[in-house]
């Protein structure tokens, strides 16, 4: 699996594109925490629930003054 696979694979598992991902800071780091089910990749620091919480801070976000 390269970086970018697993990237799209971790876009598609959080519901996000690799785009997204990449505007957020989220890259493909390679990991040797030797795991069972390691797939040789991790997104550095990043989470789901990060992800998750971007999403609702985008939702809640208020804009700013003249925009909308
Ligand atoms: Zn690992």
């Amino acid at each position: 699996m390269t970086a970018e696979e697993f990237e799209a694979a971790f876009a598609a598992m959080s519901g996000v594109t690799v785009a997204f991902l990449h505007r957020c800071g989220r890259y493909a780091e390679p990991c040797r925490c030797g795991g069972y089910d390691c797939q040789g990749w991790w997104m550095g620091r990043q989470w789901e629930d990060a992800i998750v919480e971007d999403h609702i801070r985008a939702r809640t976000s208020v804009p700013p003054p003249g925009v909308a």
